[in-house]
């Protein structure tokens, strides 16, 4: 028998962790209270559901409160489990867990089997000939990573047995989230979105940009919380062969890609990947707020931001938009927008929300750092007719197609009357991108 530690891989599907020998187990570690309330609760429906599953093969899992090594270790010794498995993982923290999992089993002469499971291809595995742990530019990792052999996907065991009388513990109640609009947590609902969404995959390349569409799959904090397995989802998309799956795995890759950046560079929410490029960010708290409150006066910025807090989600285009916006052209730290997004978003993780913002406040793996984004032509480009700003406006709904995207440019009058703010004072000399 083996005790199953799940951590972010809260499905019973394309598990490795997740075999017949297994008690499962999730540990309420203290450090989740970390979490945001958003993902909090997200985490739970996806325990739950976790659980739901679980029970359905004639097992259960075991929920238990404290240190997730001392915890395995107890239920080891308390069923009389001779092994443990657990997924590898590269932030700090999980690597910190590992290292201490291993110490204490081997303390306890239990065997550790480290599974895969959290990427589609295992960080570490492709490396740049140049040397080096990990591949520090997408282009080259991508065809890497498009040669790697991938194991076969996992079965899901056909029972789950647990030892008599074991306590299986409760779990806690699911909290409110801040954000009014969040998806629900868990495999089953994952894979509800994944089968109805599965339709738009052949026009992905084309609406993957399209802010109102709303056409992306919105899987990633299904992604996030292993209640989909990334393998599964590349297979599939692999196996459809149109060019919008095409370009849809190599999202993916993007996922893996910063995966394998964290493995080499853990200090990545805090230290520039490049630090010459770390310039003097601005001290502006009053930017910053107006920024986080999505009242810049920009449209397209406040939509993005308001979408964030309402679902706990943002469109990626609107991610870089807004990121870029705010490191690029408010001068602001990118620390503190990483550290705003972390709060809100279901899908946030380190690897991609802190490779994402170095990536767009050109201190990390962009291989055109200086790049910037018009917010103006963005918005144009990708929301020609204002639909979504509109959406997340409300105070500029009044205004027809693309001139939403220009308050400042309405007639003096149409401009008085809307209850929306102008451009920021630090702002207002930005004639540039003003007029596009
Ligand atoms: P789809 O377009 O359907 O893509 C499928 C999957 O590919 C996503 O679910 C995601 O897992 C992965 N993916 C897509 N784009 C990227 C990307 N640029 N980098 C890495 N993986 C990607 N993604 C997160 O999962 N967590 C974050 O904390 C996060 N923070 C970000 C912060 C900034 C500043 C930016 C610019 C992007 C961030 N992203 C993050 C990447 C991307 O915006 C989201 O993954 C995507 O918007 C999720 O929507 P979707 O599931 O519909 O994506």
């Amino acid at each position: 028998m083996r005790i199953a530690l799940f951590t972010r891989d809260l499905r019973v599907r394309d598990n490795p962790l997740l075999t017949e020998d297994a008690v499962p187990l999730f540990v309420l570690d203290p450090h989740l209270a970390g979490l945001s309330s958003n993902r909090l609760r997200f985490l739970y429906e996806s325990l739950d559901d976790l659980r739901s599953a679980l029970r359905d093969l004639g097992g259960d899992l075991v929920i238990r409160e404290g240190d997730p090594v001392a915890e395995t270790i107890r239920l080891a010794r308390e069923t009389g489990a001779d092994a443990v498995s657990v997924a590898h993982d590269v932030t700090a923290y999980a690597r910190r867990r590992e290292e201490r999992l291993r110490e204490e089993c081997e303390r306890h002469r239990l065997e550790l089997r480290v599974t895969p499971g959290v990427t589609v291809v295992p960080p570490g595995e492709v490396r740049p000939s140049s040397g080096g742990r990990a591949y520090r530019v997408f282009s080259p990792y991508h065809r890497a990573w498009e040669g790697v052999r991938l194991r076969p996907l996992a079965d899901r065991p056909r029972t789950i047995t647990l030892p008599s009388g074991l306590a299986v513990g409760r779990l806690p109640r699911i909290p409110d989230g801040e954000s009014p609009d969040l998806l629900p947590g868990g495999e089953t609902e994952a894979r509800r979105r994944l089968r109805s969404w599965s339709r738009s995959l052949s026009g992905y390349a084309d609406a993957h940009d399209d802010l109102p569409a709303d056409g992306t799959s919105r899987l990633s904090a299904y992604l996030r919380f292993g209640c989909l397995s990334p393998l599964e989802l590349a297979e599939a998309a692999r196996g459809e062969g149109s060019a919008g799956a095409q370009a849809f795995v190599r999202q993916l890759a993007w996922r893996d890609f910063y995966y394998q950046v964290v493995a080499e560079f853990p200090r990545i929410s805090t230290d520039a990947i490049q630090p010459a490029r770390d310039k003097d960010w601005r001290h502006d708290e009053d930017a910053l707020r107006h920024w986080q409150d999505g009242l810049t006066g920009v449209p397209v910025v406040d939509a993005g931001m308001r979408q964030l807090r309402a679902e706990g989600y943002m469109h990626n285009r609107a991610r870089l938009i807004t990121a870029a916006f705010l490191t690029k052209h408010l001068g602001v730290d990118w620390r503190l927008g990483l550290r705003w997004f972390f709060r809100w978003l279901l899908d946030g993780d380190v690897p991609n929300n802190s490779g994402n913002w170095q990536w767009t406040a050109g201190t990390g793996n962009d291989s055109r750092p200086y790049r910037r984004f018009n917010p103006i032509r963005q918005a144009q480009r990708f929301d020609p007719d204002g639909v979504y700003v509109r959406r997340y406006v409300p105070e500029l709904r009044a205004i027809d197609g693309a001139a939403v995207h220009q308050p400042w440019r309405l007639p003096e009058a149409v401009r008085r009357g809307l209850d929306y703010p102008g451009p920021l004072e630090s702002h207002r000399d930005e004639a540039v991108w003003l007029r596009p």
